[in-house]
């Protein structure tokens, strides 16, 4: 039997393929991990009980987009992150992507503070490689699980060249979002990340990444801060804006040794008059006292007087929880209020 040799082997193609790009996946926990017995049921589960090998059976499809290796960093809802986790995490993710065989780096993250985990690696990462942080809002073992097709787009945005400089983004629900600016909008729905006044950078169509937008902030290589110098993360509180305040959670905070304190106030950052004292003793104890919102949207920038002169510093557009990350590295620098808001201007 004559066998048709051009038709089973044909070189022109097999070299004109692309190499399938080599992706570390870093699996932390969250809702993509979690399990419930009952498929129905997309709140009562657990979550980080699913290890990356469980969930990658899921997206079999994966081996035809990348080369992945995986690495199960932590395994917890990531409402119990915390600094010692962010710091392992962001020196394994620079430890990949040192690495010159991988390409980019994706990382599965439960959805309550991967805004948070996601904005300390985009300050801190030293490369141009892309690293997506990927979660989502119904547990692996619900019907329509958003997991699997966010991980495949996922996966997809890192192998894309576009993403290269970029900075850390997340992918869900088929946008991507950068880290600076998203925030999670909704207890429950599978549409919860939104970058609000800002907008996505980009959208997965059909699968196939598209990105629109660039931020002009610093991020990654362009920062002050690397992962490689910081040791540990100082301790910095938020305290809650509302009707009917006084000093005394304020006071209490001064008391145990906080480093920093982000006032979440009202609407550009106003602050209730009885909690005024309290911050202002604070930043008399040399405490920098960051002036936010609880607003969730919007800019904080100049007010009252009192709160200028008392060396506050505006958070400017980032929430509450993105301030308490900038605080936390700008304190890993310097104490002085013209070097922290000279940071929170940057970045
Ligand atoms: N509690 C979960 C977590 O953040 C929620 C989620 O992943 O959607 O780990």
């Amino acid at each position: 039997m004559k066998l048709n040799l051009s038709f089973i082997y044909k070189p022109e193609l097999i070299l004109n393929q692309e190499p399938k790009k080599k992706i570390a996946i870093l699996a932390t926990g969250g809702t993509i991990a979690g399990r419930s017995s009952d498929e129905s049921d997309t709140t009562g589960y657990v979550p980080g009980s699913a290890s990356i090998a469980d969930i990658l059976t899921s997206v079999p499809v994966l081996k035809d987009i990348a080369h992945i290796v995986t690495d199960q960093v932590s395994n917890i809802g990531s409402e119990d992150m915390t600094n010692d986790i962010w710091l392992k995490l962001a020196e394994r993710t620079q430890f990949y992507l040192n690495d010159p065989l991988i390409d980019g780096v994706v990382i599965t993250h439960g959805t309550d503070t991967l805004e948070e985990t996601g904005f300390l690696l985009n300050l801190v990462l030293k490369t141009q490689k892309p690293v997506v942080l990927v979660g989502s809002m119904r547990p692996c073992t619900a019907i329509s699980a958003d997991g699997p097709m966010n991980i495949i787009e996922a996966v997809k945005v890192t192998t894309c060249e576009q993403a290269r400089g970029a900075g850390v983004v997340v992918v869900m629900n088929d946008e991507i979002n950068g880290l600076r600016d998203v925030t999670k909008t909704n207890t429950s729905n599978v549409d919860t990340f939104q970058s609000r006044i800002f907008g996505a950078l980009g959208t997965v169509s059909g699968g196939v990444p598209y990105f629109f937008k660039k931020s002009v902030k610093p991020h990654t290589i362009d920062t002050e801060f690397s992962i490689e110098d910081i040791k540990s993360l100082p301790r910095v509180d938020i305290i809650y804006a509302h009707a009917d305040q006084d000093s005394t959670l304020i006071d209490a905070a001064i008391e145990s040794g906080t480093s920093g304190i982000v006032y979440a106030g009202f609407g550009n950052g106003s602050i209730h008059k009885n909690a005024f004292p309290g911050l202002l003793r604070a930043t008399e104890k040399e405490i920098p006292v960051i002036r936010s919102s609880r607003t969730g949207s919007g800019l904080v920038v100049d007010s009252a007087e009192a709160w200028t002169q008392a060396g506050f510093i505006n958070a400017g557009s980032l929430n509450p929880q993105k301030a308490r990350i900038l605080l936390q590295l700008a304190l890993t620098k310097s104490k002085k209020v013209s070097e922290i808001k000279r940071i929170f201007e940057t970045y």
